[in-house]
């Protein structure tokens, strides 16, 4: 596992004892006012008194832009710069709730964590470890499937949701149709990335 470097310094400042993770959750930053657009500092993280990591985080409207420096074991230390998308869901009582979209397989989550060079999702992680990936398109279609029986809408992915059911809240069905709609694309984007159609970047995956 790489460790972090000094990150940026800046008027805020936090420090969060974790169990040795170096994760970031969305509705800490939220609790601390850090998600609003123009606020920059730094996040640490310490184990047993001792920091183990630091980063730079700048937060716009609808990104938050992370620089860290990263070294592999017995490496150089190499400045990274990643950019993690927010995503917005509304509250039922008004508002939005934001959410990561994890830069490698673009699921929404609250939680990232840096493992290695960079933060992904706690799926991703493990994936990098694992054998899982193989499901992983699968399990989302089964996903985009079981919303669409919700729905009373064709299980087959090419036929788009258009109508609402009777008895369904407005608001149910625009949030089942967006949670359908990204569980589809996502499956379609995480195969092609499979088949070597799609490219990566620190910024997540493009066509
Ligand atoms: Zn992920």
């Amino acid at each position: 596992m790489g460790g972090f470097g000094s990150g940026r310094r800046s008027r805020y400042n936090s420090k969060a004892i974790t169990e040795g993770q170096h994760s970031i959750d969305v509705r800490w930053l939220k609790k601390r006012g850090y998600l609003r657009p123009g606020i920059s500092g730094t996040l640490s993280w310490s184990w047993r008194g001792e920091q183990t990591g630091i980063i730079g985080f700048r937060m716009e409207q609808d990104r938050m832009g992370l620089n860290y420096k990263h070294k592999k074991n017995g490496g150089e230390w190499e400045p990274v710069e990643q950019t993690i998308t927010f995503y917005q869901t509304p509250c039922n009582y008004g508002g939005h709730r934001k959410w990561f979209i994890c830069p490698h397989c673009w699921l929404r989550v609250a939680i990232l964590y840096g493992v290695g060079k960079y933060f992904f999702c706690r799926h991703c992680h493990d994936l990098t470890y694992g054998s899982q990936q193989e499901d992983w398109p699968d399990r989302l279609m089964r996903k985009a499937r079981k919303i669409r029986e919700r729905l009373g809408v064709s299980r087959d992915l090419s036929v788009p949701i258009l109508f609402k059911p009777k008895n369904m809240h407005q608001d149910t069905f625009d949030r089942l149709r967006k949670e359908a709609d990204f569980a589809d694309h996502l499956a379609i984007v995480i195969m092609g990335k499979q088949l070597g159609l799609i490219r990566h970047d620190k910024n997540g995956p493009f066509l």
